[in-house]
């Protein structure tokens, strides 16, 4: 069988659409600019990318972008007050502190000093509590933009054997909660896990968010299966710089119904889902109804 393709770009794409039409809406409608505030603390290369491009596509979207850039030295203090300011601005509806952090910052410190309703990154700890219990929370952008496009591609996903591997607390605990969520039966696999080619062959949906380059193959994939490929890793083959995902995409789309490539699978709904997130907290702070599709 050859994989439908799941194309994320496009995907993205028409999040971002969504997201801008709402953002139109509640401009004309109620004279609100969502805004969405990001702070980078030292210079961590890849960050610097990744913050460039959220404040890019926060602004083509129709928002208002606040950037925050830190030296590597500021003290914990001082990122809290920051915090606490944007905290407390009524022009600021979603914050995001760009990780890793430099070590001297304690992460879940600085974490749960955003307040809950403007973390759209859905990291704190009253979040991850809300969607554990099956509440109305932030969610974490990564596991969103999966759930979104496996509900795109599947319609429901009830009942369906769900396989998640990687137990980490920003994909792969926030993605089976969301598969849970929506009644599939799932198990989470890890490093410890015992026969894990037989725990994916068991797996009508399969997530991988391991880190490790090409490490699913082929003939763990159940036919027809949806592979939804997290891992972004960077190898060096053939004497050139390639980016792949933590299945091997050759084989596994030899035998699945559908894949999700790396690149132009998940990677660029992660900020898509974030513009969504920020749409989402502007609207409940304002006490407007929630975009629809753009939520779990
Ligand atoms: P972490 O390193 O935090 O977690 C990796 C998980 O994989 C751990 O739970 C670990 O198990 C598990 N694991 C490691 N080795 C194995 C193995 N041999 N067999 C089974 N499980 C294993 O990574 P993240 O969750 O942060 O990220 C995962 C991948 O997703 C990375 O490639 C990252 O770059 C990518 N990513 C992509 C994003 C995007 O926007 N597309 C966003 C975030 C991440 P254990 O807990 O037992 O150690």
């Amino acid at each position: 069988m050859a994989a439908n393709i799941i194309d994320g770009k496009a995907f993205a794409a028409s999040v971002r659409d969504k997201v801008a039409g709402h953002v139109a809406r509640l401009k004309d409608d109620h004279g609100i600019t969502p805004g969405l505030a990001v702070v980078l603390v030292g210079e961590d290369p890849a960050s610097q990318v990744y913050v460039r491009s959220k404040g890019k596509q926060t602004v083509e979207a129709g928002m208002n972008s606040f950037e925050h850039k830190l030296d590597a030295d500021t003290s914990e203090a001082d990122l809290l007050a920051i915090v606490d300011q944007l905290n407390n601005d009524p022009a600021v509806h979603g914050i995001l502190v760009q990780l890793p952090l430099p070590g001297h910052l304690n992460e879940d410190l600085i974490i749960n000093s955003i307040a809950p309703e403007k973390d759209v990154d859905g990291f704190h700890i009253s979040n991850v509590g809300l969607l554990g219990t099956g509440q109305k929370s932030m969610v974490p952008c990564t596991p969103l933009g999966c759930l979104m496009m496996l509900r795109d591609y599947h319609g429901s996903l009830s009942g369906m054997d769900a396989v998640v591997i990687g137990r980490s607390n920003i994909v792969g605990k926030p993605m089976a909660q969301l598969l849970l969520g929506d009644s599939c039966t799932v198990t989470i696999a890890h490093s410890r896990t015992k026969d894990l080619p037989e725990v994916v062959r068991r797996a009508d949906i399969v997530v991988a968010a391991v880190g490790r380059p090409e490490m699913v193959p082929g003939d763990w994939i159940k036919e027809g299966a949806t592979v939804i490929d997290v891992g972004i890793n960077r190898i060096e083959r053939d004497g050139k710089n390639k980016l792949v995902g933590d299945v091997d995409f050759a084989s596994c789309a030899e035998r699945a119904g559908a894949i999700t490539p790396v690149p132009g699978g998940v990677g660029p709904m992660t900020i898509a889902c974030l513009l969504a997130n920020t749409v989402t907290a502007c609207c409940r702070a304002n006490g407007l109804e929630e975009p629809e599709g753009l939520t779990a």
